[in-house]
């Protein structure tokens, strides 16, 4: 068992978080909360609300109701200090979301030089060590249509951890890659979690939630249907519901 050694402290706290787009519920009341260190994944039905409920912790979508706390500090949609929340949290997504006209090395940069106002010197050799934590230092200079979809992905994680975020979020971030590629990225994120960083990722992937995550959430229909350990939930479910997606997933 990894975790076993850290410090419990609450990190991110979600409070009966509800959202609305027109007339469909997408989230009807979500509480969860994810401890220092811990690897939270995140499984469901396409639809189901699982993006949503990524997005509104750093507020790219605004919630109609519920509290989202980031330590001690309760995350607003206050322009002012979304800011400062943002920095605080690391986001991978599918499609990456990479500059196309920055290179690798640039791409992982930017934030620390515009963000955090890091000097261009200190900023580009922080990049080249997050690329080095990847495993793209030698890609440094490529631009994103030079390089792999896994690649991609790779330098979009070291972006994120160039901010020194306190904890990443993951949205299905192997879903748009070859199944040959699917590998590299995972190991980074597994090297992640073992390394202590406290990640909630939306995935299928299986292998990884077996080896890496402490907790597996099933969303389903916009409510937390079942959690607990990998054992538990992909093992032996309490829900005839779990059971039977679990079943189309593996
Ligand atoms: P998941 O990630 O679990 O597949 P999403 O959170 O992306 O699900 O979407 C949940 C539901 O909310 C879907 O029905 C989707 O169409 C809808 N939805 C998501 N974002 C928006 C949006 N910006 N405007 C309208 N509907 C949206
Ligand atoms: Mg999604």
């Amino acid at each position: 068992m990894k975790g076993e050694f850290l410090m419990t402290e609450p990190i991110l706290r979600i409070n009966n978080l509800h959202k609305k787009f027109k007339d469909t519920e997408v989230l009807k009341g979500v509480t969860l909360t994810v401890n220092e260190g811990e690897v939270v994944v995140i499984i469901g039905p396409s639809g189901t609300g699982k993006s949503t409920l990524l997005r509104c912790i750093n507020r790219l979508t605004e919630p109609d109701a519920g509290e989202i706390y980031l330590g001690e500090h309760k995350i607003e949609s206050a322009k002012s200090n979304l800011t400062k929340v943002r920095q605080r949290i690391g986001m991978v997504f599918q499609d990456f979301n990479l500059f196309n006209h920055l290179t690798a090395l640039q791409n992982v940069a930017i934030g620390p030089i515009k963000v955090k106002k890091m000097n261009k010197k200190d900023a580009l050799e922080l990049a080249m060590r997050e690329l080095e934590r990847v495993g793209m230092a030698d890609k440094a200079q490529n631009y994103p249509a030079e390089l792999s979809g896994g690649q991609k992905q790779r330098v979009a994680i070291a972006r994120a951890l160039a901010m020194d975020p306190e904890i990443m979020l993951f949205d299905e971030p192997t879903s748009a890659l070859d199944p040959e590629l699917i590998g590299e990225v995972l190991e980074v994120m597994k090297k992640l979690a073992d390394a202590g960083m406290t990640m909630v990722v939306v995935s299928h992937e299986m292998g990884f939630a077996r080896e890496a995550a402490d907790r597996i959430v099933f969303l389903e229909d916009g409510v937390i249907a079942e959690m607990g350990s990998p054992e538990k939930i992909f093992n032996n479910p309490e829900k005839e519901r779990t059971r039977e997606f679990i079943s189309k997933i593996a």
